[in-house]
């Protein structure tokens, strides 16, 4: 389709769409890949606002014969979500949980699997498909793939748990359905639908026979449309028909769950073999005494989480190459222990093949012993350059019975191919994942792709199995359905002309492949052009280049769990552009094609990278550690390079600059911040959001107060510091500070506070100011680089301060003392407790009677250790300290400071606030100081730095106590 085409469809659809309609190139990119290894280029993207959108859109396409793939999370391996046309984003808007019953729930598609299960939690209840990796999917990807899980042998497919849905059919009526007559006409409160119902009893009726002579010879089966219990004497099964159809023959807008009780009792068996053959061979025994789960880790997991998980390491035994983890669900915890205890019994049995084993009943236990299999698994997937473990082959089933000559026969095509892979069995139920080791950016190795599919789908198929158990047919598996299903393929087609002759609904997939495009569309090997942008930042050789290779497409930056951060503003907005995995797709684009060095500041570049607020969240915990924060800082600095900055992020990069000017007319200026007219100016001239509470500045900055009290000198004691202390804590809050100075003189530690240092840089190299950053850094390494040198370690009160000295400085500049002094560099929390650690810190506390919500600041987390705050909190008697580690602030340095990030920042910071909200939390305590003005702001709790409350605790600022008192109400924050 050429530009005016799209133009023009963009323009019709803009006459009656509510929701996004994207249809730029950058946007169409960001969409033209998911988790497998494919690659298609849509036309637009669509995200409908409510199920009108989708009628229309429907109404529209069938008129235009334009494709429709509807889209969850975009998790899927097996590309199902790609296509050709428009994709329908219905992850954005239709993310309701519509209505909790007391034994069902009616959600949208775009609800996530995790907020559903915690939803449903707080009733005792669950949705029985149990994805125990499922963090990011939404309940529409399942419906569409059946997903399953690692209990499908107690609980089955997704569609074996759905009542109803409501489905957008292919004239644009909606439709609610369930178990339909396939004989009444009249009452169908559509003619569509009574028409289909009819057509689609007789096709089946027909074909009764066949349907069951071509059903593959395994117990799970997710290949194709399954049809075998779709008819009844009177009924047509519509949930059983279109629960893993992906979205060919229809659009989900609602589904009606059942739900299950939590299960009372679970107990988790740990089984070692020496290997694989007999690990195999014992899960036929262990299928006879009914367990939830059987899944088969083999030796490359294992190894891999012996050398990860060192808390893991001690409890596989050593002589065990392969694990088999064997769970029981029972009513009662007596129930669970009691079936674990039989297995262990059993396994004496067949003990001369089972190494020790594990067995866990404590609901803690339990799930530490699955991490055995959970912790490896991202590691193996999220592998960084050179061969990777590569999704193409990794959904077979065959019957149990033939498990271990398939996976026998499996390793002997690896060989041939001079191919290595990892195995993660479901031993259970005869299920395998395997993935080659593959480098699919050489060719060599992307020529094998089709040869190893090609041969391990044979044998699978020979074998009486199935290409497809779990994750869907797609674009991976369709060249296989029609070798799979015979004489039965003819009747999948009849049945997609049935519900869609025009061929609108995510043509190419199980039906197929479209005979216009390759089979398998593979993501191309991205050639990077000799002449392309090229970084302002420091770079190890070509990995600015590389850097965005390195992201799977996994989804797992969608994640919106609470024991991960990632990512505050995907979180605030569910648009796919504000995902790391978004930005990475991205800037692959971009340098595998862009042949203009000035392409990586286009402003829709731009509007992309500041959906990033360099939490540094991701880097740490997307699998593959792609480190977007910094190709966003990238992205803005070559945007800033070309354009300059805007007034607000130009007015927000000099935030030390207007600090320094405020402290200087403090009382005029904190008199003015409090002015509702002034502040209504200041969001007008500078975008300083006027709902925001503001930190008052100090008259007497720290730097100042510390030249007086004579720190500035350097010290002569072998216990010492230099102390960093930023912004904040010098122009608008000095006692944090006084306080971290006289908690360390406390303690015997002599401090240095070397004058001349400024801000660390952070504000203008968030924004892309690269070159105000450098020469603050400059300044920084000159007054720094010499106590560093003398050894005194450098602390820091601020930990974005510490991140930028210790990450950003050597990015920045190409100077050995930038290494030197990032090498010093500490923060304040750590340090101290490092000293309790030592037995230096002393602990003559007087009691604090207060309860104290401590929320642990993402840059805190990105040092890379765990947080201490909580624990030097936990020292003062009397103290109670409430640990909220649950997300990001929102605040994001001065991201919340602009009147148009205002709701979204609240929203990013929403699962942090709402736990500081609760009643056991009567102040907060944070060592980031934005993160502070957000707590106060939202939650009106007085909040300290943790170095405060020590300060106060061992009598050394008693000034403080009025300042917890005081009420938190006015404009501008005390
Ligand atoms: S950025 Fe990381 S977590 Fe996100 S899709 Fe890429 S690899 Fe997965
Ligand atoms: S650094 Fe933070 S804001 Fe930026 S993409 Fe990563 S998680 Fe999102």
């Amino acid at each position: 389709l050429d530009d005016a085409g799209r133009i023009r469809i963009r323009e019709d659809l803009r006459g009656f769409f509510k929701g996004e309609l994207l249809f730029d190139e950058l946007s169409c990119a960001l969409y033209s890949t998911d988790a497998s290894i494919f690659q298609v280029m849509p036309i637009g993207v669509a995200a409908p606002r409510d199920e009108e959108d989708v009628r229309g859109l429907v109404r529209y396409a069938a008129e235009h014969q334009i494709p429709l793939t509807a889209r969850g999370a975009g998790t899927g391996l097996a590309g199902e979500s790609l296509g050709s046309g428009l994709i329908v984003d219905l992850s954005r808007h239709l993310r309701s949980i519509l209505e909790v019953s007391e034994n069902s729930v009616r959600v949208q598609p775009g609800v996530g699997y995790h907020e559903l299960q915690a939803r449903l939690a707080l009733a005792g209840r669950r949705f029985a498909p149990d994805l125990t990796s499922g963090v990011q999917c939404t309940i529409g990807g399942m419906l569409a793939t059946n997903a399953s899980g690692a209990r499908t042998l107690k609980h089955g497919y997704t569609r074996d748990h759905v009542s109803k849905v409501r489905v957008v059919l292919n004239n644009g009526d909606a439709v609610d359905v369930a178990r339909e007559s396939r004989w009444t006409s009249e009452a169908a409160p559509s003619g569509r639908l009574s028409e289909i119902t009819r057509s689609v009893a007789e096709l089946l009726d027909r074909n009764r026979d066949l349907i069951q002579a071509c059903k593959p010879r395994t117990r799970f089966n997710r290949c194709g449309y399954l049809l075998q219990d779709v008819l009844t004497a009177e009924h047509v099964d519509w949930p059983r028909l279109l629960i893993g159809s992906e979205g060919t023959l229809a659009l989900f807008t609602e589904a009606t769950l059942p739900t299950i009780p939590l299960p009372l009792g679970r107990c988790l068996v740990v089984l070692g073999f020496s290997g694989l053959d007999a690990a195999v061979d014992a899960s036929h025994d262990i299928l006879e005494t009914g367990p939830a789960s059987c899944e088969l880790v083999d030796g490359r997991l294992v190894t891999l989480t012996r050398g990860l998980a060192e808390d893991l390491k001690g409890l596989i035994p050593s002589a065990a190459a392969v694990l088999l983890l064997v769970e029981y669900e029972c009513d009662s915890a007596h129930e669970a222990a009691d079936a674990g205890r039989k297995l262990v019994d059993r396994v004496t049995d067949f003990g001369r093949r089972a190494l020790p084993t594990l067995c866990a009943s404590d609901p803690d236990e339990v799930e530490r012993l699955w991490r055995i299999r959970e912790s490896a698994l991202p590691s193996l997937y999220g592998m960084r350059g050179g061969r990777q473990p590569i999704p193409c082959v990794e959904d077979v089933g065959v019957p149990v019975e033939v498990l271990a000559i398939y996976v026998h026969k499996v390793q002997e095509i690896l060989r041939r191919h001079e191919t290595t892979a990892s195995f993660l069995v479901h031993a259970g139920t005869g299920q395998v994942h395997t993935r080659p080791f593959l480098d699919l950016q050489k060719p060599d190795d992307s020529a094998k792709l089709w040869a190893l599919a090609e041969e391990i789908h044979t044998t699978a198929l020979e074998l009486g199995g199935t290409v497809s158990t779990q994750h869907g047919t797609g674009l991976a598996r369709t060249p296989w359905v029609a070798r799979q299903y015979g004489a039965l393929y003819p009747v999948f087609r009849d049945l997609k002309a049935i519900f869609d002759p025009q061929q609108i609904f995510n043509p190419g997939k199980i039906v197929g492949p479209d005979p216009g495009r390759p089979a398998w569309p593979l993501r191309g090997p991205p050639v990077v052009p000799a002449e392309g942008p090229r970084p302002i930042l420091r770079w190890p050789a070509r990995e600015f280049q590389a850097e965005s290779l390195n992201c799977n497409g996994c989804g797992h930056c969608r994640t919106e769990t609470t024991t991960q951060r990632m990512c505050p503003i995907f979180r605030a907005t569910h648009a796919e552009a504000a995902t790391p995995r978004a930005k990475a797709n991205m800037l692959r684009q971009l340098l595998s094609t862009n042949t203009d060095p000035r392409a990586l500041a286009a402003d829709e570049i731009r509007e992309v990278a500041d959906l990033c607020v360099n939490c540094r969240m991701c880097a740490t915990e997307c699998p593959a550690h792609v480190n977007i924060p910094k190709l966003m800082l990238e992205a803005k600095a070559a945007n800033v390079a070309e354009h300059g900055l805007d007034r607000t992020d130009w007015t927000m990069a000099r935030t030390e600059s207007f600090a320094a000017f405020a402290s200087t007319l403090s009382v005029l200026v904190n008199a003015a911040l409090a002015n509702r007219l002034l502040r209504w100016l200041l969001e007008k001239l500078f975008g300083v959001a006027r709902r925001r509470r503001l930190p008052r500045f100090a008259g007497r900055n720290f730097l100042r107060r510390a030249a007086r009290r004579g720190w500035t000198r350097p010290c002569r004691s072998e216990r010492r510091v230099a102390y960093f202390v930023d912004v904040y804590a010098n122009y608008n809050d000095p006692q944090i500070g006084e306080a971290a100075v006289s908690v360390l003189q406390h303690n015997g530690v002599e401090v240095y506070v070397p004058p001349g240092q400024r801000g660390c840089g952070m504000a203008p190299l968030a924004y892309g100011d690269v070159e105000s950053a450098r020469e603050v850094a400059e300044q920084n390494l000159r007054v720094l680089a010499e106590p560093a040198r003398q050894g005194y370690p450098i602390v820091c009160s601020e930990p974005t301060a510490a991140l930028m000295l210790k990450y950003d400085y050597p990015s920045l500049i190409d100077d050995p003392d930038a290494e030197l002094v990032a090498n010093k560099v500490t923060e304040l929390t750590s340090f101290l407790w490092e000293l309790h650690q030592g037995d230096k810190l002393a602990t003559d506390f007087r009691p604090l009677a207060v309860s104290v919500g401590h929320h642990v600041p993402c840059h805190l987390k990105a040092l890379g250790h765990p947080p201490t705050g909580p624990s030097l909190l936990a020292l003062i008697p009397g103290l109670r300290v409430h640990t909220i580690d649950v997300g990001c602030s929102g605040m994001a340095g001065t991201f919340g400071l602009q009147a148009r990030n205002y709701e979204t920042s609240l929203q990013a910071g929403r699962a942090m606030l709402n736990e500081l909200s609760r009643p056991q939390a009567i102040f907060g305590s944070t060592e980031c100081s934005t993160c502070r003005l957000q707590m106060e702001e939202a939650s009106g709790k007085r909040t300290l730095h943790p170095v405060q409350f020590l300060a106060l605790a061992y009598g050394l600022m008693p000034e403080l106590s009025r300042r917890l008192l005081e009420p938190v109400r006015d404009r501008v924050l005390q």
